[in-house]
């Protein structure tokens, strides 16, 4: 629903209706699915359920929300559907069109569509197809969680980049499964994290090497990088994170390959990650809080 995030990287979260079919590695912990069976109760998961969508009165929630940027020369972030996918192939067309005139009518905010299904974005913003024009204040995202997906989907976030000028590209590392090589075709800003529970789902850790390898490579590559959170696990040692107690927790023996301790090679430099909760684990990365949000014109 509209309310002002938590989410570091945004001012506010929008979501226009709600549901959902997992379709990535990265879909394992749906936070949403999750909070539908703790909070909100209302939508069923899945291919072939019915989407949900939300009320007028959280419509107009942007509006005010604009209105506001305007008055204090300021573009926030708005997060589009982090209880849904803006281009789920089974949402019925005429919501998009709608949450497209939304985004017109609110230029003074910058829109982020992150999706886990960019190889629909083309499509369905081609007028040719009937469908409505990608606006002027949104940006599009691709979430991929290891290089699989990366592979799979930078030409794609590419395409969008090249054929609908939104106002800037970005990747979702989130929960970030892997390391992960970039290349010239990388987004434009880097978002990076590990995962957190969700209902029955118990997170995966990420190696801190995998975080490492993004922020080094971002700025390589010129990109803003900004480093989210840790998620549940943390590795030991690490001199800016308190271990609540140093033996209680789970623990396992990861490498920067993902390979369990019985596989280990040669300079895959394992670590042993501790299960300390996402409070404790924070966001820091090597003691240093990365916040890169890329700039926008006023
Ligand atoms: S795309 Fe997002 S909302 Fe949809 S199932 Fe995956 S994680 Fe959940």
């Amino acid at each position: 629903m509209a309310e002002n995030s938590a989410i570091s990287w945004t001012t506010h979260t929008f979501n226009p209706w709600m549901g959902c079919t997992k379709v990535s590695i990265a879909c394992a912990g749906c936070y949403a699915e999750a909070l539908m069976d703790t909070r909100y109760g209302k939508v069923s998961w899945g291919a072939g359920e019915d989407r949900v969508r939300t009320s007028a009165a959280n419509w107009r929630q942007p509006l005010r929300w604009n209105r506001q940027a305007a008055e204090t020369g300021t573009r926030p972030f708005v997060f589009c559907a982090s209880l849904a996918d803006v281009f789920d192939n089974e949402v019925d067309p005429a919501w998009r069109r709608d949450l497209f005139a939304l985004i017109e009518a609110t230029p003074h905010l910058v829109w982020l569509l992150l999706t886990k299904r960019i190889g629909n974005v083309l499509r369905m913003t081609d007028p040719g197809r009937g469908n409505p024009v990608l606006p002027a204040n949104a940006a599009v995202g691709a979430t991929m969680a290891n290089q699989e997906e990366y592979d799979r989907d930078r030409m794609k976030l590419w395409a969008v980049k090249q054929d609908r000028n939104p106002l800037f590209t970005f990747g979702s590392f989130e929960p970030l499964l892997g390391l992960v090589i970039l290349d010239k075709h990388a987004p434009d800003w880097i978002i990076t994290g590990g995962e957190t529970h969700q209902g029955q789902h118990r997170a995966r850790p990420s190696h801190p090497n995998w975080f490492r390898g993004l922020r080094d490579q971002s700025a390589a590559f010129g990109r803003v990088y900004h480093h989210k959170q840790n998620g549940e696990w943390a590795p030991r040692g690490a001199k800016s994170i308190v271990f609540p107690d140093a033996y209680a927790a789970p623990c396992i023996k990861l490498t920067d390959l993902g390979e369990d301790d019985s596989r280990f090679g040669a300079g895959n430099e394992p670590v042993w990650m501790q299960l300390i909760g996402k409070k404790a684990a924070g966001r820091l990365l090597d003691g240093v809080e990365h916040n890169g949000m890329p700039e926008v014109a006023r």
